[in-house]
C-alpha cells in the first residue's frame, strides 16, 4: 500500500480526538513530503542529527515535529529549537536540562514523561513514583510544560500482556488528571504503535505513534 493510502485508511479508523503521529525515523525526506501531500501533518523521530537534518529540510512546510526517542543532554540544540513535543522525557537529569535551555532561549518547552510499563528492562522511563514527585515539584520547572504520559507496551504477541501495559498506564494517567487538575494542559496520552494501536485506543490514547503501518520496514532500527 503506498503512503498516502495507508495514512487515509489510518485517518478512517481513528477516532477525531487522537492524533496521528507518523513516525518517519530511518525514512528519507521524500517519504515524509509523499504523507505531506497527503495530509499528514504531524511526524515523530527518534534519533537527534537525523531529526534537525529533516526539520530544517521542510521547515516552512507545517510540519509539527515530534521528539520521541532517547535523548542526551549534549544533543539538546540539535532537537529542541525545532520540537513542538518532546514525548520522551526519560530522566529528571533531562528535564531539568531542558528547562535550562528554554530559560536561556525563551522558550517553553513541551514534554510527555515517559512511563516505563513494558516488561522489558531495555526501555526507558520513569517509575510511576519519578513521575509522581515530579509532578509535585512542577511548577519550578518553569520552562516547561507537561502535557502527558507517553508509554510502550511489552514487545510481545500475547494481546492480555500488552492490553495489561496500557490499563496499567491509562490509570496512573487518570490518578495524575485529578490530582493536578490545575494542570490543565496534562491531557495526552501517548501510546500504541503499528502492531498495538487499535488497543490503545480502548484505553484513551490520545496519540498513537505509527511508523512501519506507514512507510513500510524500517532497514535498521
Ligand atoms: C519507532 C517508534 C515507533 C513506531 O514504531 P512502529 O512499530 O514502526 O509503528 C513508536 N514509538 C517510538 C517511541 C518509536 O521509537
Amino acid at each position: 500500500m503506498s503512503i498516502a493510502s495507508s495514512i487515509q485508511e489510518l485517518k478512517k479508523e481513528l477516532p477525531s480526538g487522537v492524533k496521528l503521529v507518523a513516525v518517519s525515523k530511518f525514512h528519507p525526506v521524500e517519504a515524509i513530503e509523499e504523507a505531506l501531500a497527503a495530509g499528514q501533518a504531524v511526524f515523530g523521530e527518534n534519533r537527534p542529527q537525523e531529526f534537525e537534518k529533516k526539520a530544517r529540510a521542510l521547515q516552512d512546510r507545517g510540519v509539527e515535529w515530534h521528539f520521541i526517542g532517547h535523548l542526551q543532554t549534549n544533543k539538546l540544540k540539535m532537537v529542541l529549537p525545532y520540537a513542538d513535543l518532546v514525548q520522551s522525557v526519560d530522566s529528571e537529569h533531562l528535564l531539568s536540562a531542558i528547562d535550562d535551555w528554554g530559560r536561556k532561549n525563551g522558550k517553553v518547552i513541551h514534554v510527555l514523561l515517559e512511563l516505563h510499563v513494558a516488561a522489558e528492562e531495555t526501555k526507558q522511563g520513569f517509575f510511576e513514583e519519578e513521575v509522581l514527585d515530579i509532578m509535585f515539584r512542577a511548577d519550578s520547572y518553569r520552562n516547561v510544560r507537561f502535557c502527558g504520559l507517553m508509554g510502550m507496551a511489552t514487545n510481545t504477541d500475547n494481546e492480555e500482556d500488552v492490553r495489561a501495559d496500557f490499563a496499567r498506564i491509562k490509570a496512573f494517567f487518570d490518578y495524575l488528571r485529578d490530582l493536578f487538575p490545575e494542570y490543565s494542559e496534562f491531557r495526552e496520552l501517548s501510546i500504541g504503535m503499528s502492531g498495538d494501536w487499535r488497543l490503545a485506543l480502548d484505553y484513551g490514547a490520545t496519540m498513537v505513534r505509527i511508523g512501519t503501518a506507514i512507510f513500510g520496514e524500517r532497514k535498521s532500527a
